[in-house]
């Protein structure tokens, strides 16, 4: 018999692996999740992926950066800081790279503290060019990196067209070189393991996602699923699915902005359930 290629979840899988609270359940067993996004030039970036964060289960969300007054006035719940990655504390999962800019001073070292650590971590956007890759390899702890096909052809040092044409194969490539799972975001998104085998294609979503800020969305989303227990392919998997299904339903076929896909979330969410 020939093993398939590529898989497609369907409501059922994804709704045994949401991370549903229970009596036992308190903020911290929901699962806290670190974030280390935005820049001066970007804050938005960091309001985006709490909001997928908070809106995708955690617990809690600690955000550490130069965007925590804006993250903040958003969002009160959030805890915040403006220094240093904090080494101790109870974050269960990182997300690392939204909106980051160009990685000088701080950034770079919070950078390099979060890939360091011995939790997941879910490396997006601005992230994915200034982390080191040995240093990614390395790691002892799941990652999960989340590249378009542009952020994928720099990794792989090829045009973007070249993943374009070739989405399976540079998945998989990708998630060889860095011993990661990848999930490369684009009309048809894919979620590949480090150790090969079934790939998953995400079976909702719409075009109406193309819209900047989308991704921060998903990131915090998936990295919400990690800080909850998931392991890097499933959180890849549900976390596409559901940002899939949030865009649908906030777009009904109209244009949405990032924040109304964060917003959507609870209803995709009650949608799989
Ligand atoms: P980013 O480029 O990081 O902002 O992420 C964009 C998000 O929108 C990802 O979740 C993509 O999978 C999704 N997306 C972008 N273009 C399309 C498309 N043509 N069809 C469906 N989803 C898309
Ligand atoms: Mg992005």
């Amino acid at each position: 018999a020939y093993a398939p290629a590529v898989e497609a979840p369907q409501y059922a899988d994804v709704a045994r692996l949401l991370p549903v609270p229970g009596g036992e359940s308190d903020k911290y067993r929901r699962g806290v999740l670190g974030v280390v996004a935005g820049s001066a030039r970007y804050p938005g970036a960091a309001v985006l992926a709490v909001a997928g964060a908070l809106r995708g289960g955690a617990g809690a969300v600690r955000y550490v950066g130069p965007a925590a007054d804006a993250v903040i006035a958003r969002f009160p719940e959030a805890l915040v800081s403006a220094g240093p990655v904090p080494k101790a504390g109870r974050v269960q999962a990182w997300v690392v790279g939204p909106g980051l800019g160009d990685g000088h001073g701080d950034a770079g070292e919070r950078l390099r503290d979060v890939v360091a650590a011995d939790v997941p971590v879910l490396i997006d956007a601005d992230g994915l060019r200034l982390a080191d890759a040995s240093a990614v390899r390395k790691r002892g702890a799941p990652t999960l990196l989340t590249p378009h096909a542009g952020e994928a052809a720099a990794l792989l040092g090829v045009e973007r067209a070249e993943v374009e044409a070739s989405r399976l194969d540079a998945v998989r490539e990708l998630a060889g070189r860095y011993a990661a799972t990848v999930l490369l975001k684009g009309s048809t998104t894919l979620v590949a393991g480090a150790d090969g085998g079934v790939v998953r294609v995400n079976p909702t979503g719409t075009a109406w996602l193309a819209t900047a800020g989308s991704g921060d969305v998903l990131s915090g989303l998936a990295g919400a699923l990690l800080a909850a227990g998931l392991g890097a392919r499933d959180a890849g998997a549900v976390g596409a699915f559901l940002h899939g299904l949030a865009g649908r339903l906030a777009a009904e076929g109209a244009p949405v902005g990032a924040q109304d896909v964060a917003e959507a979330l609870p209803a995709a969410w009650r949608d799989v359930r």
